[in-house]
């Protein structure tokens, strides 16, 4: 396993992966529209030989729906390049048992019957224990705070859990692929990047989703991803420079971080993309080195500041 974005990579990630192993919300699209440039880097590193699969936690919405949604944005998708918390959920064989995975649509009716059942011991599977879930208007209760409802009014908790970050979501998703070098890619530390590591499969963060930069600093060994990238054009196409430990610092590519406490200095960064990108891997592998991810917010917001950010 190579250590969390200090190793790099000096081949372009599409060259290196057979199989992107994508999440969609915060990835591909936020809400109902395309990040600006996802589409093209797709397609791009399909050419490269990066074949893409789409994995999401969302069990609400069937393969083809998000089939549909993806090429209506211009990402080349079929419903079989999609896999769903809700397929990955699908293992109880011949038992009866509760599987519950949100819907807009679930109301107190469905959720009490959901209660019931799993009081009276049947198996029960959560295609995910997200808290919240991405709309349009805002953020929304996520299927985890429904699964809250039943295990409080139940007293039990799920027996198992599909998606992000447990394994049956990965394992599905490298099996019906065939992937051999896959590669994870997700804009959420506490799923993509926590089940890729606990999958001991490589991972790129982006930062088109949710996770920001004081997020990185804070993240704990676990939610540490392999590679980081701006967006997934960088991402797939670029090389990733390794992060070095040099005289009281650490560089990547033409910047150099120090971390004395909390305090940062940053030097040779350039003002572009790709310097910004480097400042923030080096401040990273420098802030972990230092253990300080207990500094206070104004401490990371200065630090990341520093970096550019
Ligand atoms: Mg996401």
């Amino acid at each position: 396993m190579t250590r969390p974005l200090e190793d790099g990579s000096e081949q372009p990630l599409a060259a290196v992966h057979d199989v992107a192993l994508l999440d969609l919300d915060g990835v591909l699209y936020v809400g109902p529209d395309a990040v600006p440039g996802a589409p093209e880097a797709v397609a791009a590193a399909a050419a490269a030989g990066l074949r893409p699969a789409y994995v999401t936690n969302n069990a609400a919405r069937t393969p083809e729906t998000v089939a549909e949604h993806l090429r209506a944005l211009g990402v080349p998708a079929d419903a079989t390049d999609v896999v769903t918390s809700a397929q990955a959920a699908e293992m109880a064989d011949d038992v009866a048992a509760v599987v519950q995975g949100f819907a807009p649509e679930v109301g107190w009716r469905l959720l009490a019957e959901g209660t019931y059942a799993v009081a009276a011991g049947l198996p029960w599977i959560a295609s995910n224990l997200d808290a919240t879930v991405p709309t349009a208007k805002g953020t929304a209760p996520g299927n985890g705070a429904l699964v809250g409802l039943v295990a409080d009014a139940a007293g039990r908790r799920p027996d198992a859990v599909a998606g992000k970050p447990e394994t049956p979501l990965h394992r599905e998703s490298v099996e019906r692929t065939g992937a051999e070098r896959p590669i994870v890619v997700g804009d959420r530390l506490d799923t993509d990047i926590e089940g890729a590591n606990r999958a001991g499969t490589p991972s790129l963060l982006v930062l088109t989703g949710v996770c920001r930069p004081a997020d990185l600093l804070r993240a704990a060994a676990e939610l540490r991803p392999t590679y980081l990238a701006a967006d997934l054009r960088t991402g797939l196409l670029d090389p990733h420079p390794a992060v070095r430990s040099v005289d009281g610092g650490w560089q990547c590519g033409q910047a150099t971080v120090r971390v004395d406490g909390t305090d940062v200095t940053v030097d040779g960064a350039t003002e572009d993309g790709t310097g910004r990108t480097d400042a923030l891997r080096a401040l990273c592998v420098a802030w972990w080195a230092a253990e300080a991810a207990e500094a206070d917010d104004e401490a990371v917001r200065s630090a990341v500041a520093a970096a550019g950010w």
